[in-house]
């Protein structure tokens, strides 16, 4: 058995027992034994085990029990996903990272899956913060971020009210997208509908604006159809004002269950005066990730637009 997967069957028997025994959740028994590990209340033998091993397990664990108890709020950022938007954080900062440190936000962290797959990649580099409105959620991202040592701090509030949070140098965030309920917030945001019920996804976009610096960058896991909305030339309004789009790229069909939950990167640069618009914006479609060939000619595209940018 991998390492990885020895640490799955620690956590997963461990959760089982959990359920079982006091008729809590998979996921609950999950966090339990997390909590467990990190009182040294069961003994962990895995210390030499990397972090993305552990990250690796817990998700596994995590996602098993997002499927015995499914909620709508429960969804994961597969490692897919955040590899790539890793790769991309990777690249806009390809100087600043070679000397120092980025700080990050994620404002609807979850299980912090996407959020940890990005700061194990540029291990050492990143100090984040992360937002979640879901109790049981923060706190498996809070357990998973303090096992695996990434310096995270975690705030457990409604992201699109205010936060105490500084501006950042990038915003990593895979958008809840829906409407958004809490129409006496919404009406302090630009992007509130004129009528009816606010979309999340486009408070998001605007809240994570407001906590980027200057000159940052914004990657956003978003529903592929995000432009196509009667809400949409609102958003294309706000954002021709306050952000250059950098790079819009689609991702693979087979990642998604549905057509309905289809995803993009959409990358965004906070605008500053000192700074121009990218000459051109990056449109790409990740390949299959099995076709070797094309995924490499895929990252070469990247290249040659960055070189050209
Ligand atoms: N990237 C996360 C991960 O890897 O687990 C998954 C993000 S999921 C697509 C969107 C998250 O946004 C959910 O965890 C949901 O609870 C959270 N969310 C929704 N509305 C929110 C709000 N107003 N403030 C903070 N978090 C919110």
């Amino acid at each position: 058995m991998e390492k990885f997967e020895q640490i799955f069957s620690f956590i997963n028997e461990k959760a089982e027992k959990y359920e079982k025994a006091d008729g809590h959740s998979f996921l609950d028994g999950v966090l339990q034994s997390l909590e467990d590990v990190l009182d040294e209340k069961v003994q962990w033998a895995f210390q030499d085990a990397s972090k993305e091993e552990v990250r690796k397990a817990i998700q596994i664990a995590i996602l098993k029990g997002m499927r015995k108890t499914s909620q709508p709020n429960h969804q994961m950022t597969p490692d897919t996903l955040g590899l790539l938007v890793g790769y991309f954080v990777e690249q806009f900062f390809t100087e600043q990272l070679k000397t120092g440190q980025i700080s990050l936000l994620d404002p609807a962290v979850g299980t912090g899956n996407l959020l940890l797959t990005v700061m194990n990649l540029l291990e050492g580099k990143v100090s984040a913060t992360g937002i979640e409105v879901d109790d049981l959620l923060i706190r498996l991202a809070a357990d998973t971020a303090e096992l695996i040592e990434q310096p995270v701090v975690l705030y457990h509030q409604d992201a699109l009210q205010k936060m105490l949070v500084d501006p950042v140098d990038a915003v990593v965030c895979d958008l809840p997208v829906g409407y958004y309920p809490n129409e006496e917030v919404a009406v302090d945001y630009e992007l509130c509908a004129h009528e009816g019920m606010s979309y999340a996804h486009h408070l998001f976009i605007e809240q994570s604006l407001n906590h980027t610096k200057e000159g940052g960058y914004l990657f956003f896991l978003i529903p592929a159809n995000l432009f196509e909305s009667e809400q949409s030339k609102d958003l294309h309004k706000f954002l021709k004002k306050s952000a250059w789009i950098q790079a819009v790229i689609q991702l693979p069909e087979n990642l998604f269950s549905a057509k309905a939950h289809e995803k993009s990167i959409l990358i965004l640069q906070k605008q500053a005066k000192t700074l121009r618009a990218p000459r051109e914006v990056l449109l790409a479609k990740v390949p299959s990730m099995s076709n070797k060939e094309a995924l490499s000619m895929f990252f070469e595209k990247v290249q040659m637009w960055k070189e050209s940018k």
